[in-house]
C-alpha cells in the first residue's frame, strides 16, 4: 500500500493517496470506504489498541444504512441488541413507556433503536478493515504537517522513536475533539462547555421492571439514564454528578455519586464494571476543510450525548468525504468537489448541536418550575403524544438521522413529486424485497419509478451509468417519488437531482457544470 524511498537526512519517506490520523469509529469508517473505493491509504492511531469502554452506544438507522455498502449491517444488527420500550419514571413511577422496536416501520428496514457498545462496534471495524488488507498502525504519532499545495508532508514518530515522513494527497483529521490537526490549521471551535459533569457507568443491575427496557427517571433535580446492552442485566447508567462534588469529579466513585434516582427505580445495583466522568462540550470548527486538510468526526464537532448522535454523525462524514476524495484522486471530478463536504457537513452539525442543546438543557435545568415542567408536564405529554403514530414516527426520523438531507449543497438539484435534490431516498419495501437494494454499490445511479424515457436507456448505457428501473405502484406515490421522473443518485445515495421531465439533457448538464465525468 505504501511507496518507500529515503529523504536526505535519512529518515524514512513514505507516500500515500490519503492519510487518515486516528483509528476512533470515524477514522475506521472513512479507511474502509476510501480502500473499497480503490484508494490507497494509510491509518495511524498513537494509542496502542482500540478503545475498551463502551462510549456511544446507539447505532442509527441511517448509519445501519449505509453500511450495506460493506456488506456489514448484518453483522452489526446480530451483534446489536434492539431496545424493546423506553420507559419516562417520576419520582418511583412510571409516567409513559414508548414501544421502540417498530417506531420507524414507514420509514426504514432498520425501525429500531440499535445498542451496540462502541468498542465492540471499533473491533468489527478494524476486523472488516484487515480482510480488505489494512491495519491500523498503532502507536504510530503525527508530530506535525505541511500543506505544501499539491501534496501534504506529514512526520510521523514510531513507537520506538523513528521517525517517518509521509507525502500523502490529502490528510484527514480524525483525530478526536482535542485534535492537533485542528489546532495546527488555526481552526475555532466556538461553543462552550456545560457546567454539568456527566458520569456513565457500565453495571449489572437486578429488580429493572420491565427488563431489558430503557428506563430514564427524573427524581428531583437527578436524572439517570439505562440503556440495555443485551437482556441479561448488563446496563449503561447515565447521570449528572451534581453540587460541590462535580468540581473535583476525578476523585469521585459510582459510590459518590446521587444514587436518589436510582433507588427511585427500585433496582439493585449488583456489579460496576466501569466507571468515569467526563464535561460535555458543544462546539463546531469553523473550516471542515482547510486546503488539503479535513476535519471529521469529534475533532469538527462535539456536543452532548443526548439522543446518541456523536458517533453516528463523525461516520457518516467519514462517508461523505470519502466518495469525493475517490473521485477526485482518480481525476474524476476537479477539486472544487471537496468543498461541497464542508458546505454539507458543517451546516449538520450547527444543527445537531443547537437540537442536542436543547434536549441536555431540558434534561437538566434547575429550578423549581423546570423541574415541575420536566417531572409533571412532559410525561403525560409524551404518554398521550406517543400513542400518536405521527409523532412516534417524527421522533425516530430525528434520532435516527433519516431526515438529514443536503437541500441548500450546490450539489443538489430539482424536485420531483415531493422529494427534493439532497434528500435521502425515501425507502420502499415491496413483496421481501425493498428499493435500497441497488445501493448497496458506492457509485453514481439512476432510478425511475415507472417507464424510463427511450434515450435515457441509451444515456446511460453510453455512460455506463446503472439505471434502476421500478414497476410503478401506489407505495411510491405514498413515499414522495413521482411517476416516471429521473433520480440521479450519488454515491453516498443521497439524491443529487430530481427531474420530473426524466431528460438526458439535464443529467448532462448536472455533470458538465460540476466537472464531473466518473467513467475515467
Ligand atoms: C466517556 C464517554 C462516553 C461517551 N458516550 C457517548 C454516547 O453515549 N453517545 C455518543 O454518541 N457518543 C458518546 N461519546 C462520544 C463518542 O465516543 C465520540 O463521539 C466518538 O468516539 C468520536 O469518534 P472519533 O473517531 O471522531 O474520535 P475518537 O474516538 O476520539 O478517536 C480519535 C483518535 O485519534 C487518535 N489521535 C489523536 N491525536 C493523534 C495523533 N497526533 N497521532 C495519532 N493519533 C492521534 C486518538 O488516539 C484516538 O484514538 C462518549 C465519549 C466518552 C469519552
Amino acid at each position: 500500500m505504501t511507496q518507500k524511498s529515503t529523504t536526505q537526512t535519512g529518515s524514512k519517506m513514505t507516500q500515500t493517496d490519503i492519510l487518515i490520523v486516528g483509528a476512533g469509529p470515524t477514522g475506521l469508517a472513512h479507511a474502509l470506504w476510501l480502500t473499497k473505493q480503490g484508494l490507497k491509504v494509510r491509518i495511524i492511531d498513537k494509542s496502542s489498541g482500540p478503545g475498551e469502554t463502551s462510549r456511544a452506544m446507539a447505532v442509527q438507522a441511517r448509519t445501519l444504512e449505509f453500511y450495506r455498502q460493506l456488506d456489514m449491517t448484518d453483522a452489526v444488527v446480530s451483534a446489536g441488541y434492539k431496545t424493546p420500550a423506553m420507559n419516562m419514571w417520576v419520582r418511583g413511577k412510571r409516567q409513559a413507556q414508548v414501544k421502540l422496536l417498530d417506531a420507524g416501520q414507514e420509514i426504514s428496514p432498520y425501525p429500531f433503536v440499535l445498542v451496540y457498545p462502541q468498542d465492540r462496534h471499533e473491533r468489527l471495524l478494524v476486523d472488516r478493515l484487515q480482510s480488505l488488507g489494512i491495519e491500523v498502525e498503532r502507536q504510530t504519532e503525527l508530530v506535525s504537517f505541511e500543506d505544501k499545495g499539491d501534496k501534504v508532508t506529514a512526520l510521523l514518530k514510531h513507537k520506538d522513536g523513528q521517525e517517518e515522513t509521509c507525502q500523502a494527497l490529502y490528510l484527514a483529521g480524525c483525530d478526536g475533539a482535542r485534535s492537533p490537526i485542528r489546532h495546527q490549521i488555526g481552526s475555532g471551535f466556538e461553543g462552550g462547555t456545560y457546567k454539568q459533569v456527566f458520569y456513565v457507568a457500565d453495571v449489572v443491575a437486578t429488580g429493572v421492571n420491565p427488563a431489558g427496557e430503557a428506563q430514564i427517571a427524573f427524581e428531583k433535580s437527578e436524572f439517570i439514564l439505562m440503556m440495555p446492552y443485551t437482556n441479561t442485566n448488563q446496563y449503561r447508567l447515565i447521570g449528572i454528578v451534581r453540587d460541590e462534588r462535580a468540581e473535583h469529579p476525578e476523585n469521585l466513585t459510582f459510590e459518590d455519586v446521587g444514587h436518589e434516582a436510582i433507588k427511585a427505580l427500585n433496582i439493585k445495583i449488583e456489579q460496576v464494571n466501569w466507571f468515569s466522568t467526563y464535561r460535555v462540550h458543544h462546539r463546531v470548527t469553523d473550516h471542515f476543510r482547510k486546503g488539503r486538510v479535513f476535519l471529521l468526526g469529534d475533532a469538527a464537532h462535539v456536543h452532548s450525548p443526548a439522543g446518541g448522535q456523536g458517533m453516528n454523525t463523525g461516520i457518516m462524514d467519514a462517508i461523505n468525504l470519502a466518495w469525493k476524495l475517490a473521485a477526485v484522486v482518480k481525476g474524476q471530478a476537479p477539486d472544487s468537489l471537496l468543498d461541497s463536504y464542508e458546505t454539507e457537513r458543517q451546516a449538520f452539525a450547527y444543527t445537531l448541536v443547537e437540537t442536542t442543546d436543547r434536549l441536555f438543557t431540558f434534561a437538566t435545568a434547575e429550578g423549581n418550575f423546570a423541574e415541575f415542567v420536566r417531572n409533571r408536564i412532559s410525561p403525560l405529554f409524551i404518554s398521550v403524544a406517543y400513542k400518536l403514530e405521527s409523532v412516534r414516527e417524527y421522533m425516530f426520523r430525528v434520532v435516527s438521522q433519516t431526515t438529514l438531507s443536503y437541500h441548500k449543497s450546490p450539489l443538489s438539484i430539482g424536485k420531483a413529486g415531493s422529494v427534493h435534490g439532497g434528500d435521502r431516498l425515501p425507502w420502499v419495501p415491496f413483496s421481501g424485497n425493498d428499493n435500497y437494494d441497488s445501493l448497496s454499490t458506492i457509485q453514481w445511479q439512476v432510478h425511475v419509478y415507472g417507464e424510463p424515457k427511450p434515450d435515457l436507456k441509451t444515456w446511460c448505457d453510453q455512460h455506463k451509468l446503472p439505471l434502476h428501473t421500478f414497476a410503478w405502484q401506489s407505495a411510491y406515490q405514498k413515499a414522495g417519488l413521482a411517476q416516471d421522473a429521473t433520480y440521479l443518485l450519488r454515491p453516498d445515495t443521497y439524491i443529487a437531482l430530481a427531474d420530473p421531465e426524466g431528460s438526458v439533457a439535464t443529467l448532462d448538464q448536472y455533470f458538465n457544470e460540476r466537472g464531473i465525468n466518473f467513467n475515467l
